[in-house]
């Protein structure tokens, strides 16, 4: 199935489709909104179902993850997640999440994204979409000492380190998916103005994040790169052909076929 960007209105690049009540119906709005989405899972074992439900569409492309945050009660899912990661060129989620609740299985969180990361260079043309929560530096580290840029691409998802663990990031060839909430305070907006322009795609964390009154669905990626659009003072219009180019780069490093009339870089 090839994606034509020509038709693609945004793109979203973290969004838990399997935990919104029907998730097929979900990856049918996707389609009919024409919104990329990769569709990202918590435990290895809910990986099958997302590649079934995306089968239908070059608009929704499944990721087999462990989230950080289970990784304490899903320790033993770890030669699963390994195994699954030779059928999926995109990985995730993933990452360490250093927060007191999660802090005693820190050591385990460790050797999950070490592992990830290693076979993921070892069989290359991965993207991973990585959680980095009180543990930006020490995710970065892990990339820097497993990757390489050629082999392994990470996306650090909704990231909050400070400003120079942002410049770390990019050094190490990390992108960055950025969602509505992280422009809402100034304090936001002046991290994800450190972002390399040539580094920034959307996303949403469906359904955990919230937008307005509601939770997010990935289509709000439009509002996103509107507010994207304000933040660097260039038109939408600019912003998204800048959003379109970023995403097929990383598209095309996991094997995604795209339609490249549109698609310079
Ligand atoms: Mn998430």
């Amino acid at each position: 199935m090839t994606l034509d960007l020509a038709y693609v209105r945004g793109f979203d690049f973290h969004c838990h489709v399997d935990l919104h009540a029907d998730p097929a119906s979900f990856v049918r709005d996707c389609e009919r909104e024409r919104i990329f989405t990769l569709s990202v899972t918590t435990t290895p074992k809910a990986w099958p179902k997302n590649k079934e439900w995306a089968a239908s569409t070059p608009y929704v492309v499944p990721a087999v993850g462990l989230h950080p945050e289970l990784v304490g009660q899903r320790y033993a899912e770890l030669p699963l997640l390994i195994s699954t990661i030779s059928e999926s060129p995109f990985v995730g989620e993933v990452g360490l999440d250093g927060s007191p609740q999660h802090r005693s299985a820190f050591s385990q969180q460790r050797e999950v994204f070490a592992q990830t990361l290693k076979e993921s260079q070892r069989i290359g043309g991965r993207v991973l979409t990585i959680h980095s929560r009180r543990a930006a530096n020490e995710v970065i580290e892990l990339i820097e000492q497993h990757t390489t840029h050629d082999r392994v691409r990470c996306i650090l998802h909704w990231f909050s380190g400070s400003a120079s663990s942002a410049r770390k990031a990019a050094a190490a060839g990390c992108f960055f998916s950025v969602n509505g909430r992280m422009l809402d305070g100034e304090r936001g907006q002046a991290l994800v103005s450190t972002f390399p322009p040539d580094r920034i795609v959307t996303e949403t964390d469906a359904p955990f994040a919230q937008e307005g009154e509601r939770a997010s669905l990935p289509w709000d990626v439009m509002r996103t790169s509107e507010r994207l659009a304000a933040l660097t003072k260039i038109t939408t219009s600019e912003l998204n052909a800048r959003l379109a180019a970023n995403a097929a780069r990383v598209l095309r490093f996991a094997g995604v076929a795209v339609k490249p009339e549109y698609a310079a870089t």
